[in-house]
């Protein structure tokens, strides 16, 4: 199979042959010759990946009574988005509560190809995160606890060994002893919902700490200028950082200036969305949270100035953070895409555009007067799972 579009930072058009689900070969297209799919009109990427998502179109990862039928369909919707692979995420509540979203993805990925196929791991959002207004976010704050490596170890068992990633605070003393043993079991841990100090977020990445997660939000709506966890956790070049580039949880200068510091090479797009992305306006849940979903698609806790995950999708996220920061369009699909295969420790079969990798991709519109981006096609092993009849 051949398809056609253009890519890379030369906007080169180029011919990309697929066989047995993966890319043999990409060169310059010849243009005398027609492709199976694609033209010189249409933008080629690695398929998506986010890291960090709780929910779409209606179905709440957050949920115990969510069926494995329903995740397989939220992860079929999110084709339409160029989402080819993704981190379901568990956020803060009981332990109980927690392996009961833990046994449901892993009955998910029993029973359907096409979800185990997406999941690269769980990214586990919590508990063991600040209890303080502000940094915990929407967290509910009786679920808040100290790290406990035992609880953790049954949530992974649960989980197969499949939880990928830990999101925590380093403010709590067990925290360097907890992500030293985390971290040699090959899971990620991401410093985010925090107040630690800035010994303690020093400390968090000595003992091996490895990403900040949503850097810039779930933190205090006031903090001292300097020091403070955001400055340290942008000056350590051992952290990646995930931001939510909706508009919403972060102003366009401070993307701009996060992505400057943090470089787009160790920053990564997420959409935290929840299940009310892809739906309009309303009430909605985020596991047993309420939450709002305003007309201006902010998602927050009524009543509250605190946001509750966002109704972004990964397309739009790319497109918005060409549109805040002088990150280039290639620049932003590498941090949709290459970057947190990379830091998953994929990036032999996923993430980028080379001969044998996984021929997972998206093809799209980019109008840079307007900086959008629409998914015209999206493929997984070289076969078409979403298509727009534009
Ligand atoms: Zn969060």
């Amino acid at each position: 199979m051949k398809i056609r579009g253009k890519t890379g930072a030369g906007d080169n058009l180029v011919d990309l042959f697929i066989s047995d689900g993966r890319i043999t070969e990409i060169r310059p297209a010849d243009i005398s010759q027609t492709s199976d799919i694609g033209d010189q009109d249409l933008r080629l990427a690695p398929g998506l990946i986010d890291i960090q998502l709780n929910g779409y179109d209606g179905v709440d990862f957050n949920d115990t009574n969510t069926s494995a039928e329903q995740l397989a369909e939220a992860t079929m919707r999110l084709w339409r988005t160029g989402v080819t692979a993704f981190c379901p995420t568990v956020i803060t509540e009981s332990a109980e509560h927690i392996t009961g979203c833990l046994s449901n993805l892993i009955r998910a990925a029993d029973e359907f190809p096409e979800f185990q196929r997406a999941m690269l791991g769980i990214h586990l959002e919590g508990p063991f995160i600040s209890s303080e207004d502000g940094p915990r976010g929407a967290h509910p704050r009786a679920h808040t606890r100290p790290p406990d490596w035992d609880q953790f170890q049954r949530w992974q068992e649960t989980a197969e060994g499949q939880i990928r990633i830990i999101t925590l605070s380093p403010e709590w003393p067990e925290s360097a002893k907890f992500i030293e043993r985390a971290t040699d079991s090959r899971v990620i841990v991401a410093i985010g919902h925090t107040a630690a100090t800035q010994m303690q977020i020093t400390d968090a990445v000595r003992a091996g700490a490895r990403l900040s997660t949503h850097l810039g939000n779930g933190s205090h709506a006031k903090i001292d200028r300097h020091p403070n966890y955001i400055w340290e956790q942008l000056a350590a070049d051992e952290l990646w950082a995930s931001f939510i580039v909706d508009g919403h949880h972060l102003p366009s200068s401070v993307v701009k200036c996060f992505l400057r510091c943090k470089t787009t090479r160790r920053s990564i797009l997420v959409t935290d969305a929840i299940a009310a992305a892809g739906r309009p306006a309303g009430q909605y849940r985020l596991g047993n949270i309420e939450v709002e979903v305003t007309p201006e698609r902010r998602v927050c806790l009524p009543g509250t100035p605190y946001l509750a995950g966002s109704v972004l999708e990964m397309h739009e996220a790319v497109a918005k953070t060409v549109l805040y920061s002088d990150a280039t369009l290639d620049e932003a699909l590498e941090m949709a895409s290459r970057n947190p295969a990379q830091m998953l420790d994929v990036d032999d079969r996923f993430g980028s555009l080379e001969t044998g990798m996984q021929a997972d991709l998206v093809l799209f519109r980019w109008n840079n007067g307007a900086k959008t981006l629409d998914v015209g096609t999206t493929m997984i092993n070289g076969k078409v799972v979403f298509q727009n009849l534009w």
